[in-house]
């Protein structure tokens, strides 16, 4: 398999790999305490990053996945808190309203989305209901040409200033995962509450958003019920995102402990002499290799949406991995690695992120666990082609 990047590919990598290393790692650590990372937005809007997964006649890029993935791999390496608020521009909620939403919305939000002027939300997690998307209770009920919604979502990322809300409901009370449709509610709607509640340890807040008695146009109710499996396909791509940063950051620990391998000394000699250290280094940069190959292969996978077992066995591995590396580019750093001099210990805070949002290991491997019991054929046995 070929993953031999087109020289425009390379191009606008290196354009965002050049913001990333001069301009946002410097100020990287400033955003522990939930500033919004405005500058590197805009810096990132004037780079063409934001309309990525934004269509062409809406002002955007219209970019592949595998685009996305290198852009926010080479943000991950710098900084978790931009990379997640540019996650938020490029992933689930754009593709959802690029695909779904009635023509009037796409021409109102999609080019503010490409420039950087508004903000999306993605509405899922429920306080008795995360993983548990059959049991959301958030209800929309259609009256008429109107729909009015109900409901309380929690652990949002950007709420506080989002312009749009993609929020998943259920549609006039049909329970079950059947009655989950999608609705698009604009920020500073009447009865929309959003205050940011929790503070992460990867920097950013969470907020919690109340819709009450929310009245608005039926379009705005973009999937029916009995869109679950639709939304699910768009959240492939989104499993191919969040691993991304997870990447990234792995990648930008382990560059950071080569430095340091190679200017720290201990016993008369430079620490990377020692062969436990070099075994770590071995171990670190063998894992990365393997979740790279597995996520680019993941990102190429499908013609609109990627192949959910490869999405899922690539999330996972990235998520899993970059805990693994960035801790061990702690150990390498010594006491300073717990510190915030050396921003390891603030890489390894943003991957704890990833096999949380999108999907936990848990549900995914539960996915992949179904999947390969009941479908593998034994006659190709583990062919490797991770769909089956
Ligand atoms: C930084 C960050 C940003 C986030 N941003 C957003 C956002 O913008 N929008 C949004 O909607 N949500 C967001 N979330 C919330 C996130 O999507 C949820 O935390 C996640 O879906 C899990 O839901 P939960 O926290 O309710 O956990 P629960 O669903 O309560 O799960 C708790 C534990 O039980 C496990 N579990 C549950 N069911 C099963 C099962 N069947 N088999 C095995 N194990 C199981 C889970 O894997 C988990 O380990 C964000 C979270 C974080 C950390």
């Amino acid at each position: 398999m070929d993953f031999k990047l087109s020289d425009e590919q390379r191009e606008f990598v290196s354009v965002v790999r050049k913001a990333c290393q001069k301009e946002f790692a410097p100020r990287a650590i400033k955003y522990l305490d939930g500033t919004w990372p405005a500058e590197n937005m805009k810096r990132l809007a004037e780079i063409g990053v934001l309309g990525m997964s934004v269509p062409t006649e809406y002002g955007g890029s219209g970019l592949g996945i595998l685009d996305t993935v290198l852009v926010l791999e080479e943000i991950g390496k710098v900084c978790y808190v931009t990379a997640m608020a540019v996650l938020g521009e490029v992933g689930v909620q754009c593709r959802i309203i690029s695909t779904y939403a009635p023509e009037s919305i796409k021409q109102k939000i999609l080019p503010r989305v490409a420039t950087g002027e508004a903000i999306l939300a993605i509405c899922m997690t429920e306080p008795n209901a995360g993983t548990d998307v059959p049991n959301y209770t958030t209800n929309t009920v259609i009256k008429g040409d109107r729909i009015v919604i109900n409901g309380r979502k929690t652990l949002i990322s950007r709420a506080d200033i989002a312009e749009m809300f993609v929020v998943f409901t259920r549609v006039d009370s049909v329970p079950g995962a059947k009655g989950i449709g999608c609705v698009l509610i604009p920020g500073g709607v009447k009865g929309l509450v959003a205050e940011p509640k929790y503070h992460t340890m990867g920097g950013e807040y969470l907020s919690e958003v109340q819709f009450n008695d929310i009245e608005l146009p039926l379009e705005n109710l973009v999937i029916r019920s009995d869109g679950m499996k639709r939304m699910l396909n768009a959240f492939n791509t989104q499993r191919c995102l969040n691993p991304a940063i997870c990447l990234g950051l792995a990648e930008g620990a382990m560059e950071e402990a080569v430095k340091y391998l190679r200017d720290r000394s201990a016993f008369g000699h430079p620490i990377g002499d020692f062969q436990g250290m070099r075994w770590k280094a071995a171990d670190m940069y063998i894992q990365i290799e393997a979740a790279r190959g597995l996520l680019y292969r993941a990102a190429v996978s499908g013609e609109q949406f990627p192949d959910p077992m490869l999405a899922a066995m690539a999330k996972i591995y990235c998520n899993e991995m970059s805990i693994r590396v960035t801790s061990e580019a702690i150990q390498v750093h010594g006491g300073y690695g717990f510190t915030d001099e050396y921003p390891v210990s603030r890489f390894f805070r943003g991957t704890r992120y990833g096999s949380l949002g999108g999907g936990t290991s848990e549900t995914l491997r539960n996915l992949i666990g179904k999947k390969i019991v009941t479908d593998m054929d034994l006659a190709t046995g583990v062919a490797g082609m991770g769909t089956f």
